[in-house]
């Protein structure tokens, strides 16, 4: 169930049911033919929301290209989201939607060696499926997640995404859209902009970019090598990024994540989408977040809400731009 934190602005899932066990549901099946993800193996997942499939394909049978199918242990469901009990004790049974993307047939596929062209129709499908769930009563919040490797968290090792859409506000966005909000309300100009055209100008955090994308190492990066991926022309959610720019979206990313292969041993990883809903909104600035697993949180983290980072983020940028520079020398 959603239980609201009356000291902040967090909801909490409590969920017994989960249990202390780790959702590493792949992690029995190490063998990349044996992922219960792979064509073939569709019974042994829940039954298929969507798919890319040719048309002459039933659902649930092989031939896919990419698929869409329930959380195999999803924490919400679909039902009315009623908040009970009073201003010091607020709790709602869990509801929403929780879907996994499966964006491959090839378990042993990854997001910087898929074709750019598979790529794009797997962001493609991000963007409908967060679309379709955003327009459901009453959500306030979708996320899509993509952990890679167990210590980030992974489902499965097979190439696959999770979409989440919960109607409470998540505490990270709510936060940037405050921060957003007041410098708004200072200065009549967009936050994300005006950090995207600081850092352009500066060059020292920029990792790489294009016409449409910029990553840089934010300026108060919580961890090592965290990367944020902005679209450099403003808008509130993903749901609103224009089809002609996806294939600049897919580049940016596979050169961010080689780029992090390359100079870290390809380190488990979380991405996230940081989005609004709904596009069109002049207080946020959707983007993604990639935040690799070096570091385990200290006690001191925990203990003060300060986040301890040993690596300046000017350092990991020139990291991740030499990485680059190496590669293209090689190539
Ligand atoms: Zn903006
Ligand atoms: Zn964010």
């Amino acid at each position: 169930m959603f239980r609201k934190d009356p000291f902040g602005r967090a909801w909490v899932l409590i969920s017994p049911e989960r249990g202390l066990v780790a959702s590493d549901f792949g992690s029995v099946l190490p063998l990349p033919q044996r992922s219960p993800l792979s064509p073939g193996n569709e019974r042994q997942t829940g039954p298929e929301i969507a798919a890319i499939r040719p048309s002459s394909t039933a659902p649930d049978s092989p031939e896919w290209r990419m698929r869409v199918i329930e959380h195999p242990s999803a924490l919400v469901e679909p039902r009315p989201f009623r908040v009970e009990g009073d201003a010091l004790f607020r709790q709602a049974a869990s509801s929403g939607y929780q879907e996994v993307i499966v964006e491959h047939p090839d378990a042993r596929m990854t997001l910087d060696s898929m074709p750019r062209s598979h790529l794009v129709d797997v962001l493609r499908l991000y963007r409908e499926r967060l679309a379709l769930l955003a327009a459901k009563p009453g959500i306030r919040h979708v996320q899509i997640t993509r952990n890679v490797g167990r210590a980030a968290g992974a489902l499965f090792e097979h190439p696959h995404a999770q979409v989440l859409a919960v109607p409470v506000g998540s505490r990270w966005v709510e936060e940037e859209v405050e921060a957003a909000r007041s410098h708004a309300r200072e200065h009549s100009r967009c936050l994300f902009c005006d950090v995207i055209e600081r850092e352009l100008a500066v060059r020292e955090r920029v990792i790489t970019h294009n016409e449409a994308f910029v990553a840089i190492a934010p300026f108060a990066a919580k961890t090592p090598f965290e990367t944020w991926i902005l679209p450099r022309d403003h808008d509130s959610a993903f749901t609103g990024v224009a089809s002609n720019t996806l294939p600049l979206l897919a580049e940016l990313l596979q050169t961010v994540v080689r780029a992090l292969n390359d100079a870290l041993d390809h380190p488990p990883y979380n991405l996230l989408v940081h989005t609004l809903p709904a596009a069109g909104d002049r207080t946020f600035h959707w983007h993604i977040e990639v935040l690799p697993r070096l570091t385990q949180q200290a006690g001191f983290d925990w203990g003060s809400g300060f986040y301890v980072n040993p690596t300046p983020p000017e350092d990991a940028a020139r990291f991740l731009r030499e990485a680059l520079a190496l590669r293209e020398v090689q190539e």
